[in-house]
C-alpha cells in the first residue's frame, strides 16, 4: 500500500510531463528527464519516509521505514548518477536549430542549472557516503543527523533548482504545481520533526525515577510521567528518549520498552553502553526530567494467531522481548514460547532472574548462547550463527510459529538465514534491528 503510493507519486511528474508536452527526442533523451523527475520526486518524498511518522511506520515498522529510506536513496543516487549520460542532444544556444523553434532538440542548460545540477549530483554522493560509512565518522550521531537533515534540504534546492531550470518539463505549471507540493510536504516533514514533535513533547515530560546497574555495562532505566497519565503503547515496541535535556535536543536516542503496558504508568528501558551517550547514561540525576517520543514500532503480537511464538534476541534486544513476555504472563498466554538469547558472556545476560521466572509462569523454553561461555556452562556455546537457528526452529516451523527478532543487524542477519533455509515465509517473521547496516 505505502510501497503503491510512492511509486505512484514517484511516477506522476513523468506522467503530467509526458501527458501535457509529449516525448518528442531520442528515447535516451526522454528516459534521462524521466530519471531526473522521478529522481527529484524521490528525494523529496525522502523527507516523508525518514521523519518517523507514525502512520508509515505502524504498518511495516520503523526499522523497515528508514531502511527503505536507505535503499531508495541509494537507488536515486544510481538514477542521478545515470542521468546526464544517457544525453544525445546537444546543449546550449550554440546548437539552435532553424528546424526546432520550440527548442525542444536542444538541452536547456545555462551555466547556473549547470552548476546547480552538479553541485547536487556531488551532494547526494557526499550524503550516501557518510551515512553508510556513519559509524566510522569523527563525529557524533547528532551532528551527523543534523548535517544530513541540512544536506538534505540543500539538495532538494538545488534539484529542484536544476529540474525547474534545465528540464523540458519541470518548469511547466503543472509540473511546478506538483513540486511545490512536494516540496511543501518535504519542508512540512522538517517543521514537523523538529518543531511541532519537540513542542508537543515538552508539554508531556516524564522523570528519572530509577537507575540501576544491572550487568556489565547494563542499566536499567524507569521514567514515570509527570503530571500526565503516560503513555499507551504495545508490548515490543519502543521510544526515542531525550534524557536531562530540552525536549528539543538532538540529542535523543531510541530505546525499546522493556515494560509491558499491563505494569502500570512507568516506562523501563534496558540500555547496554555501547558509545557516548549510554556510556553517560550512570550519571543521569535521579528526578532529572525525560522526554518520550513514542510509542513507535511494529514488534507486536496483537493479532498474531500462530499457534507458537519463536523469539531470537541479541544482547539489548532481549529488551522488547522481556516487555512481550511480562504482557504474555499478565494475560495468562497458553501458547508455547521459546526465546534464544545471544550475548557475548554472561555478565551481559539482561533480566536473568526475572526471565527465569518467567519459564515458571508461561510454557517459555528458554535457551541462552553465549560466545565466552563460563566453565562448566551447559547451555548453547559460541555465536548465533544461521546453522544453530536452523536447528532450534525446525520443529517451530514445521508447526508455523511466528518468529520475533531483535538485536543488532548482524545477528538478525544469521537468523534470517537459518530461517531462510528453513523456508519461514516472511509474513512469519516480525524485527527490530537495532542497526540498519
Ligand atoms: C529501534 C531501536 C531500539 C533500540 N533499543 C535499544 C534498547 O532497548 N537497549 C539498548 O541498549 N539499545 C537499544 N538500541 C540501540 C541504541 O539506540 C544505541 O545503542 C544508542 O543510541 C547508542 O548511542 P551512543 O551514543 O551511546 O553510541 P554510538 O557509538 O554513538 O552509536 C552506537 C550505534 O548506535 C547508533 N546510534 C547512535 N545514536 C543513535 C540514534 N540517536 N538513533 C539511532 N541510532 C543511533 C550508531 O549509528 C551506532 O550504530 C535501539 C536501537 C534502535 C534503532
Amino acid at each position: 500500500m505505502i510501497l503503491t503510493a510512492y511509486a505512484l507519486l514517484v511516477a506522476l511528474p513523468v506522467a503530467l510531463g509526458w501527458w501535457l508536452i509529449g516525448p518528442a527526442r531520442p528515447w535516451l533523451d526522454e528516459a534521462s528527464s524521466a530519471i531526473a523527475m522521478m529522481t527529484t520526486a524521490a528525494l523529496l518524498l525522502e523527507f516523508l519516509l525518514s521523519g518517523r511518522f507514525r502512520v508509515i511506520s505502524a504498518g511495516i515498522g520503523m526499522d523497515r521505514s528508514l531502511r527503505w529510506h536507505q535503499i531508495f536513496a541509494q537507488i536515486l543516487t544510481i538514477a542521478a548518477l545515470l542521468h546526464p549520460l544517457f544525453y544525445l542532444s546537444p546543449s546550449g544556444a550554440a546548437f539552435e536549430r532553424p528546424d526546432d523553434p520550440t527548442g525542444a532538440l536542444v538541452l536547456g542548460l545555462d551555466a547556473a542549472s549547470l552548476i546547480s545540477g552538479a553541485l547536487a549530483w556531488l551532494l547526494l554522493g557526499l550524503l550516501i557516503l557518510t551515512a553508510i560509512r556513519r559509524d566510522d565518522l569523527p563525529y557524533r550521531y547528532e551532528t551527523w543527523r543534523i548535517g544530513h537533515g541540512l544536506g538534505a534540504a540543500l539538495l532538494a534546492g538545488l534539484a529542484l533548482h536544476h529540474a525547474i531550470s534545465a528540464g523540458r518539463y519541470s518548469g511547466a505549471p503543472a509540473l511546478m504545481a506538483y513540486w511545490a507540493f512536494l516540496l511543501a510536504l518535504a519542508l512540512g516533514s522538517l517543521v514537523a520533526v523538529y518543531l511541532l514533535r519537540p513542542w508537543q513533547l515538552a508539554r508531556r515530560p516524564w522523570r528519572i525515577a530509577g537507575l540501576e546497574r544491572i550487568g556489565d555495562r547494563l542499566w536499567s532505566l524507569t521514567l514515570e510521567p509527570d503530571g500526565h497519565a503516560g503513555l499507551s503503547y504495545r508490548a515490543g515496541q519502543f521510544a526515542w528518549l531525550r534524557l536531562d535535556c530540552s525536549a528539543f535536543s538532538a540529542r535523543e536516542h531510541p530505546f525499546s520498552i522493556a515494560s509491558a503496558p499491563t505494569d502500570g504508568k512507568a516506562l523501563r528501558f534496558l540500555i547496554k553502553e555501547v558509545g557516548d551517550f549510554t556510556r553517560q547514561i550512570g550519571g543521569l540525576p535521579l528526578g532529572a526530567r525525560a522526554y518520550v517520543d513514542g510509542p513507535h514500532g511494529a514488534l507486536c503480537l496483537e493479532g498474531r494467531r500462530e499457534p507458537g511464538i519463536f523469539m531470537i534476541a541479541g544482547g539489548a534486544g532481549l529488551a522488547p522481548m522481556l516487555s512481550l513476555l511480562r504482557e504474555a504472563a499478565a494475560r495468562g498466554e497458553t501458547r508455547p514460547i521459546t526465546l534464544v538469547y545471544g550475548n557475548r558472556h554472561q555478565g551481559q545476560i539482561m533480566a536473568a532472574a526475572e526471565l527465569a521466572a518467567l519459564t515458571g509462569r508461561l510454557r517459555l523454553d528458554l535457551h541462552h548462547v553465549l560466545q565466552e561461555p563460563p566453565p562448566g556452562w551447559t547451555d548453547f556455546a559460541g555465536m548465533m550463527t544461521p546453522a544453530l537457528i536452523q536447528a532450534e526452529a525446525t520443529q517451530a516451523t514445521r508447526e508455523g510459529w511466528v518468529f520475533l527478532l531483535c538485536g543488532p543487524g548482524p545477528m538478525i542477519r544469521a537468523a534470517h538465514q537459518g530461517l531462510a533455509a528453513l523456508g519461514v515465509p516472511r509474513r512469519r517473521i516480525l524485527e527490530e534491528r537495532f542497526s540498519v547496516f
